[in-house]
């Protein structure tokens, strides 16, 4: 309890942050992303290595942000009830051309096309999205992903992304929720934590099932509303 707390805790300082700042910081760093765009078009200059690397700790500053400013969105605003496989859908094919550029085989099966769920249509878009990116991620050349859906009881429809890459031990799995957990050079470590959030507002949860050396399975279960009554909205 007192671990969730100062998780909450933190949550909530980081929602601040970025909902004071985040925009402010982001002024001086088009400024400085501008020049050193400049610098590296000019194949003469001595400092090529580090501008390159600037320009690339740049984007990492931006993504950050990007991921704070989610967090700092107030609660479930526009609730919509929309087709979740759709949604779904159009992460997929946001992925297609990253899995064909890393050789991935992709798979999908959809069997619930009729479920509509209720919420925010780009927050659960956001989830997808950071859960796809994290199977890519893990997913060395000629690796497999799957993505499929399930009817589950008491009214839950289930999301489950599998990919095949190097899976992760019980160590990794129990701090995967944790903010600014990562493993990850480049990572943020805000990407899971955000999804939960997500999930959990939504009276939905997540489900990991990883295997070192064997891959990871990603289930997101969230409840449906029945399929006949979605024509009537809310
Ligand atoms: P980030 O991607 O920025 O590291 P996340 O919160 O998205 O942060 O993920 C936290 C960590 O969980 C990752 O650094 C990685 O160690 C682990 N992880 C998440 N998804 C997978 C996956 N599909 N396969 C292996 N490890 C994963
Ligand atoms: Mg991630």
């Amino acid at each position: 309890a007192e671990k969730l707390i100062i998780q909450s805790e933190k949550l909530k300082l980081a929602g601040e942050i970025a909902a004071g700042v985040a925009h402010e910081i982001r002024n001086p760093m088009t400024v400085i992303s501008g020049f050193i765009q400049m610098m590296n078009e000019d194949d003469q200059h001595p400092y090529q290595s580090y501008t390159k690397l600037i320009e690339s700790e740049l984007e990492r500053i931006n993504l950050i942000i990007s991921e704070f400013l989610i967090l700092a969105k107030p609660h479930v605003t526009t609730i919509k009830e929309f087709n979740l496989e759709k949604i779904i859908q159009d992460v997929v094919l946001l992925y297609t051309p990253e899995f064909n550029l890393r050789g991935i085989s992709f798979a999908e099966s959809w069997n619930a096309p009729n479920v509509v769920v209720a919420g925010e249509q780009n927050q659960i878009k956001q989830v997808f999205i950071n859960i796809v990116k994290n199977a890519v991620e893990a997913l060395e050349k000629e690796g497999s992903l799957h993505i499929y859906s399930t009817l589950e009881q008491d009214g839950f429809i289930g999301i489950h992304i599998q990919d095949n890459g190097p899976g992760m031990t019980q160590e990794v799995q129990k701090q995967i929720f944790e903010p600014f957990f990562t493993t990850k050079t480049t990572g943020t470590g805000l990407g899971m934590m955000i999804s939960q959030k997500i999930i959990q507002e939504h009276g939905g949860k997540i489900i990991i099932n990883s295997q070192v050396n064997q891959g990871t399975l990603v289930s997101i279960l969230l409840p449906y509303k029945s399929p006949k009554k979605s024509a009537q909205s809310i």
